[in-house]
């Protein structure tokens, strides 16, 4: 199996692109569904709203789980001043370093999309001081380019509307891809090109789109309670800050070394701690097929992977991370063999794991 960097490059595009903060990732959704409709045996949207589908294994029984979440972060409308702009706070980690002076689309409840901008007074005006200071996000306003109050009505555009970043996905340099929301879409285009591309598996294969994740996993927590899976791996961005500025004793990851196999995350290790036998596992396949791969240990942030360890009476849970820059940002950047690597385990870790080693993962009877 080979999957091209232009297939990947197209649906990272679509994805990216496209409008979905936490709790209104329809349009998301929708693109997803035509994806992976013709690969299962079984697709259904559940009562949050995560999208999955089922692929049947060889010999059913054991359930294992993949999921990547479909919501980025962004913002609400909150209030339209007199003057035609426009107040927000945010849906999830929301910096408002990566907010001034950038593009975004304005989605209104019937379905409407505006552009606009986020302001801030131009440097000929302010003192240095003011220069050097990054304003809260109450104190951020975005111009649709109307000039009254009525006119942002007579747009459709209300209180509670959602606000994303706006940016399209282009390729810099040879193998790299920039754009926004690459968290988790680009977790999404593995999870997805590797449930496409599963032939062989010993066990039923889940695929779960989640929703929520970036306000507090909410989406896979019910999924998990659902579906009740005996193991889980998770698809998610993470920190690649081979960057000036950052000594390399303190790079998380590279881009362009491999997928990442996460060893551990959150502050203190308080996230995820993943079950060594997966760990082991999805290294054993890396070294099997040939994968590069790097060992990821995140400082701060988590997955869904947390929460679906935890559910009922535990699931092994591991996580294959893409290790992406200037995360939360419209200028993330990843790498596409960093991608295609990615794919390829995932494929091959589901292809190779059996219920025997499921169910030894699971626990140890004593007597
Ligand atoms: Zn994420």
């Amino acid at each position: 199996m080979s999957i091209s960097h232009d297939e990947i490059f197209n649906y990272v595009k679509i994805l990216s692109e496209a409008v979905g903060p936490s709790g209104r990732e329809y349009d998301v959704r929708r693109i997803v569904i035509d994806m992976i409709k013709d690969f299962a045996d079984k697709v259904w949207i559940d009562s949050i709203g995560n999208l999955i589908a089922v692929k049947k294994g060889n010999s059913s029984g054991s359930k294992l789980m993949v999921t990547a979440h479909m919501d980025e972060i962004g913002m609400f409308v909150t209030h339209i001043e007199d003057s035609g702009f426009l107040r927000v706070q945010p849906i999830g980690g929301v910096s408002e370093r990566a907010l001034v002076f950038q593009r975004v689309v304005v989605k209104t409840k019937n379905g409407k999309t505006y552009r606009g901008v986020v302001g801030l007074k131009p440097p000929h005006t302010i003192k240095p001081e003011e220069a050097r200071q990054i304003p809260e996000i109450r104190e951020l306003f975005i111009d649709v380019g109307a000039s009254s109050r009525d006119e942002v009505k007579n747009m459709g555009i209300d209180i509670g509307d959602i606000v994303t970043l706006d940016r399209d996905v282009i390729k810099i340099g040879s193998n790299r891809i920039t754009g926004k929301a690459f968290d988790d879409r680009v977790g999404m285009v593995v999870a997805i090109k590797a449930f496409q591309s599963i032939e062989n598996s010993n066990i039923d294969v889940y695929l779960v789109l989640t929703v929520q994740e970036e306000v507090g996993l909410k989406g896979a927590r019910t999924a998990a309670f659902a579906i009740d899976p005996h193991i889980a791996l998770a698809i998610d961005t993470t920190v690649a800050n081979d960057i000036p500025g950052v000594p390399p004793n303190e790079w998380c990851t590279a881009l362009g070394k491999g997928p990442a196999i996460k060893v551990a995350d959150g502050r203190s290790a308080s996230g995820i701690i993943v079950h060594k036998e997966i760990v082991d596992k999805l290294i054993e396949v890396a070294s099997i097929l040939n994968i590069p791969y790097q060992l990821e240990i995140l400082a701060g942030g988590t997955t869904d992977a947390s929460i679906i360890q935890l559910n009922r009476e535990g699931v092994p849970t591991g996580v294959v991370s893409i290790p992406t820059r200037y995360l939360h940002s419209s200028v993330e950047v990843a790498d596409l063999n960093d991608i295609a690597n990615a794919i390829k385990l995932i494929k091959g870790f589901t292809e190779s794991i059996s219920s025997d080693w499921i169910k030894r993962l699971r626990g140890l009877e004593i007597k």
